[in-house]
């Protein structure tokens, strides 16, 4: 990677573990993910010293999902960003929430939808909302919003896993509320960058905002994003190129 980059922005699930199963995780399953997870953020460092921008998945240690004044960086370089957010350029914030919400299945020729994966720390979507309302609504926010989640807005091909159960039927990841917010904030929000569906589609639309789901890395995927500022001082995605390492 010897091109120029300012930011590494990772959206969660660096780790494989079950924090919503019955009666939880360890406390040394917890600890033995932190430290994996430091190991990958030092990884990348040495590849590319620029900050980092992460957020938990629903995989992760429920330690990243703690309040930001209660958590500790776990690399020089690293930040975990969950609800919370930063100014990268002037007009321009990162704003992040991690973890997921529940996602459905639905078999083809039905209308119906059953919970398959169970979420983490959202059992509802009503919580995801509570979060990223408190999120958006803080004052001087800047002009322009890079929207980094864990989960997806419900509807979009980012967020759809049409491959698993290929001759069956689909798997709807996403917030609704989320898929809302977007549709309200046109033209603030300038992209959802967002992981937890795997096998979603990497780019996609909500009127005009960007969806981006680079994949996993530990399949081999990731992507680059460009944005640029416009004359008139507010910021648009101007690139997006998905890489496949294998
Ligand atoms: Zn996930």
């Amino acid at each position: 990677m010897r091109n120029h980059y300012d930011y590494v922005l990772i959206s969660g699930d660096f780790a494989n573990i079950q924090p919503n199963q019955e009666g939880g995780v360890s406390q040394e399953e917890e600890q033995k993910a932190e430290q994996e997870i430091a190991d990958i953020l030092e990884q990348i460092e040495k590849i590319v010293d620029v900050p980092i921008f992460y957020i938990p998945g629903n995989h992760d240690p429920n330690s990243l999902l703690l309040p930001a004044d209660k958590r500790s960086n776990l690399t020089y370089n690293s930040n975990n960003i969950h609800n919370d957010w930063t100014e990268l350029r002037p007009n321009l914030a990162l704003v992040a929430l991690g973890g997921s919400t529940r996602s459905d299945f639905q078999k083809y020729g039905s209308l119906e939808q059953s919970e398959i994966y169970f979420p983490y720390p959202y059992s509802t979507d009503e919580q995801f909302k509570k979060d990223l309302d408190g999120l958006m609504e803080q004052e001087s926010m800047p002009r322009n919003i890079l929207l980094m989640t864990h989960d997806g807005p419900r509807g979009s091909s980012t967020a759809q896993d049409k491959t698993t159960f290929l001759d069956t039927g689909i798997i709807h990841f996403g917030s609704p509320y989320l898929a809302k917010l977007l549709q309200q904030n046109q033209g603030k929000i300038i992209c959802n960058l967002h992981g937890h569906c795997h096998e979603g589609a990497a780019l996609d639309k909500m009127k005009n905002i960007r969806i981006v789901n680079p994949g996993s890395l530990k399949h081999g995927e990731f992507g680059e994003l460009k944005l640029k500022e416009n004359p008139d001082g507010s910021w648009r995605v101007a690139c997006f190129n998905k890489h496949y390492l294998n």
